[in-house]
């Protein structure tokens, strides 16, 4: 058996070697290392995939963050909605850019922003819904789109974790997780359900004005070269990471398929039992699984993951504190269940590549844990 790791990137490279080894020597020696042929491929290539009409690459997802929030021009201290429990991205682009993050409370089914108590915390000053698809699963965003409509809100979607998920609305329709909204922002970090060899990121929007300003903003706020109308970053997906994303998005699908394969033994192995509570599956989203995220209930998780390290599983918690609760951004709230979560969820190892006789110690090792 090969050794278990929270995510396997080895054997998936070594899946795909030739054809990405290729990709990477044809970057290397067009010399267009920048801005090369192979960007703009990717660019056309994902717009295809998530059905959008723009995508801009980026240096990251967060950049990707950053970059969304800035094409909005919005006034210092506008209020961006986002739920308390995620990651730290947003929390921090919001505070870079003089705006003010307001914490929702997530779904205690799904994890995702809970849909019913955003209403409440609109304000005057409120401009911005920013869901972010935690694990693999969308949130509902046929809601977000109704209350941002009813106020006129712009909704970003932080689709770091969630790229390839459908979301499906009450009609029937179908779309990608992240081309809903008027952005979606994603991460290319190689653990990342699309992950590239280094960093990368992207931005999408299926509005012309919005794509030209955030084309504008990540490169130096020029439209023309050395002409600067706005204020904008730096922030490049390089080629070579590009070439990488070109041969991986051809698989992302199956990637995803097999990431849905090893949670289904997951949850056929812990349907029912008394301490772990699989994820749930929403009904308007598919799964993705960048995450297989288990709530605990009397587990004591700090014994369960050190009895898990001796037997080489190893597991995490995303996120052990909520973002409120973060020194560098404190607020003074309570949101029960992003505590409760904070205190009762763990993570095992998933990904592509996984072997059946992996998959089967890590469940029969967890359940004898708990015999
Ligand atoms: C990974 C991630 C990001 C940030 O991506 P980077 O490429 O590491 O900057 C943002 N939001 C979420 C939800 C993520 O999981």
């Amino acid at each position: 058996m090969k050794p278990i790791q929270m995510v396997d990137l080895a054997s998936q490279y070594h899946r795909f070697k030739p054809e990405i080894d290729n990709a990477i020597s044809d970057v290397l020696n067009s010399a267009s290392y920048i801005n090369g042929p192979a960007v703009k491929q990717f660019s056309k290539n994902l717009e295809a995939y998530l059905d959008v009409k723009h995508v801009i690459p980026c240096a990251n997802g967060t950049d990707a963050l950053q970059i969304a929030l800035m094409a909005l021009d919005l006034p210092e201290g506008s209020e961006v909605i986002t739920p308390g429990f995620s990651y730290i991205a947003l929390a921090e682009v919001c505070c870079l850019l003089k705006l003010k993050p307001v914490y929702v409370d997530v779904d205690k089914n799904t994890f995702n922003i809970d849909v019913n108590q955003i209403e409440a915390l609109i304000t005057k000053n409120t401009k911005v819904i920013a869901p972010v698809h935690l694990y693999g699963q969308c949130a509902d965003m046929e809601s977000i789109m109704k209350i941002a409509q009813k106020y006129s809100l712009f909704v970003i979607e932080d689709n770091a974790q969630s790229i390839g998920a459908d979301y499906v609305f009450s009609d029937g329709k179908v779309m990608k997780s992240g081309t809903i909204g008027d952005i979606g922002t994603t991460s290319f970090f190689p653990s990342k359900n699309l992950g590239c060899y280094g960093d990368g990121g992207a931005i999408y929007t299926n509005n012309d004005a919005l794509g030209e300003k955030l084309k504008m903003i990540a490169n130096h706020g020029q439209r023309v070269k050395y002409i600067h109308d706005v204020v904008g970053v730096n922030s490049r997906l390089d080629s070579v990471q590009a070439a990488v994303l070109n041969v991986k998005l051809n698989h992302l699908d199956t990637f995803n398929a097999e990431r849905q394969e090893v949670a289904k033994a997951y949850d056929l192995a812990f349907a029912n039992h008394k301490n772990l509570k699989p994820p749930f599956k929403s009904s308007n989203s598919s799964h993705v699984y960048h995450q297989y995220t288990l709530q605990t209930c009397a587990v004591d998780i700090p014994k369960f993951r050190e009895a898990m390290q001796e037997k080489g599983i190893p597991t995490m918690i995303y996120y052990p504190l909520p973002l409120y609760k973060q020194n560098a951004y404190q607020q003074d709230i309570q949101l029960p269940i992003a505590e409760m979560l904070s205190n009762s969820v763990v993570s095992l190892p998933i990904g592509t590549d996984m072997e059946e006789e992996q998959i089967k110690y890590i469940i029969n090792t967890i359940l004898n844990y708990f015999n």
